[in-house]
């Protein structure tokens, strides 16, 4: 039996039994990683040892492709994201992340996908807290283009018409649209904007082109400060994962992050 070592990032841990946990790792080199620790019950707060959701680790473990649960034999804390804890904020934007990938149930490596959840995870430790809701939003809308799940932005998605050019044209009477321009719906559905004329009678959250340039700053890794709309923002983020990644639950961060962000106002 060959021992693999690998760094991981822990998504979840629960009891399995007196004396042992079942942990979800994300791993760059087989996706998440169920693993049976044994001798690690208690979640140990605080100490040498100490593991808490979202650090960083170095892991040794064995694996049989048949089994469900690989059988972990070590593991070391490379970088402690503990203080993710105490920020409600932080805490459940993170706790989104691992909740997207969980019902991905993510099988292949990503290096790529690995980093880029690293470096998500950091960024939302680091933000400042004007910029927490932009960095968990955007992170979001990340995760779920490294899953293949990119929305599409540029383009419409049933005709292919290009945006750009919807957005230099006069709108039509009938056109829907605000002061700043003209409106779009985004649909979760079939993956992301319509034109004016697809868009007509279809279901979906109507963007103006404020906030469809912020939705398309989000996807580039690069928020806005503070965001502007981020329960709606929220929202969209939500259906849309919900939409392609089928989890059997709904995403109980959101909840969290819902309250958390109707009463910071944003
Ligand atoms: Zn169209």
């Amino acid at each position: 039996m060959s021992l693999t070592q690998e760094e991981g990032i822990l998504l979840r841990s629960h009891a399995y039994s007196e004396s042992s946990r079942v942990l979800r790792v994300l791993t760059p080199g087989r996706g998440v990683l169920p693993l049976m620790a044994r001798g690690l019950r208690r979640k140990v707060g605080r100490g040498e040892g100490a593991v808490d959701t979202f650090d960083q680790v170095q892991i040794v473990y064995s694996f049989r492709p048949q089994r469900d649960l690989q059988t972990l034999t070590e593991l070391h804390v490379l970088r402690s994201r503990q203080a993710l804890g105490s920020d409600l904020l932080r805490f459940a934007g993170a706790s989104l992340l691992a909740e997207m990938l969980l019902a991905h149930a993510l099988e292949e490596g990503s290096p790529p996908l690995f980093l880029e959840v690293a470096r998500s995870l950091d960024r939302l430790l680091d933000a400042e807290s004007e910029q927490i809701a932009g960095v968990l939003i955007s992170a979001g809308w990340r995760l779920l283009a490294y899953l293949g799940f990119a929305p599409e932005l540029e383009a419409c998605v049933r005709c292919g018409t290009g945006l750009d050019a919807v957005e230099g044209t006069v709108a039509t009477p009938a056109a829907a649209r605000t002061e700043e321009g003209i409106l779009l719906r985004f649909s979760s559905l079939q993956g992301g904007l319509l034109c004016e004329e697809c868009g007509h009678g279809s279901a979906g959250s109507r963007l103006g082109p404020g906030a469809r340039d912020d939705l398309r700053r989000l996807l580039a890794g690069a928020p806005p400060t503070p965001l502007r709309g981020s329960p709606v923002h929220l929202s969209l983020l939500e259906a849309f994962a919900l939409g392609h990644l089928a989890p059997r639950n709904a995403f109980r961060s959101v909840e969290l992050l819902r309250a958390a962000l109707d009463k910071g106002g944003g």
